[in-house]
């Protein structure tokens, strides 16, 4: 199989730093429009085994992570296929590449938190989380989902500490600030820069699907965690 009958020009690595450029960022767009479901997973033991670049995204129940998710693929349902009842403690994945072939894998872990589920079920969901964390091989990169008007909840701060010495060995890390459109701008300013301080050497960016804001350096981002310089796309 060829893996890049029409490979997509990478993106300049520069352009995450500031605004990044229209064409780039409609690239990396293209690319996570390309999401499909590929499996859902009630354990870590039931994923299959990946070579591609593997993103996950992980946050409390509510801090928006599903929108986010909908947003950047711009697909409705995506990620509300993770709330379907008997998913909604599921590991889903999402398949990313064009041609329909998988370049990389978008990871959607359970939101945690939620008042409702029984405290066994947290721990062990929990612990589910943490190894997959931990353990999963292909792990490239975590997308936190953070509402900064609730700022980072304990187990945020939980997930922070299991993360770091994988993130101090080059796991790339980033916090989205979610919802940014209930903040001022003095408080989104603020916001964010208390989140550099508290993510630990990771990527902090503000999010809001109403107002379209942070969508394209969050696609750019991604992009180049499944796509870093020299690297041309998997198979
Ligand atoms: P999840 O549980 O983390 O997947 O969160 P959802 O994506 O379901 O969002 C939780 C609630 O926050 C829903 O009512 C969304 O409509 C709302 N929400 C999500 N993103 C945004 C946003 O960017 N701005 C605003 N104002 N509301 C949002």
């Amino acid at each position: 199989m060829t893996n890049n009958t029409n490979p997509p020009p990478a993106p300049q690595h520069s352009a995450a730093a500031a605004v990044p450029s229209k064409s780039a960022a409609a690239l990396a767009l293209g690319w996570l429009h390309t999401a499909r479901f590929l499996t859902t997973a009630p354990q870590l033991h039931f994923l299959p085994h990946l070579d591609v670049p593997e993103i996950a995204f992980v946050g409390r129940s509510n801090a928006g992570k599903s929108t986010c998710i909908n947003t950047l693929t711009q697909q409705k349902q995506l990620a509300f296929a993770s709330k379907k009842p008997g998913r909604t403690q599921h590991i889903n994945l999402f398949s990313l590449g064009k041609q329909g072939v998988t370049d990389a894998v978008l990871t959607d872990l359970p939101g945690y938190g939620y008042a409702a589920v029984p405290k066994q079920d947290k721990i062990r969901w929990q612990q589910v989380m943490a190894n997959y964390l931990v353990t999963r091989e292909n792990l490239k990169g975590i997308v936190l989902m953070c509402d900064p008007r609730h700022g980072l909840t304990e187990l945020d701060e939980i997930l922070l500490e299991v993360v770091r010495p994988r993130v101090e060995e080059g796991l790339k890390f980033l916090v989205v600030l979610t919802k940014a459109d209930k903040l001022t701008r003095s408080e989104q300013t603020k916001a964010l820069s208390i989140m550099k301080l508290q993510a630990g050497g990771g990527e902090v960016r503000l999010f809001s699907a109403p107002k379209r804001q942070g969508i394209d350096e969050i696609a750019l981002l991604l992009w180049q965690w499944a796509h870093p310089a020299g690297d041309s796309p998997a198979p």
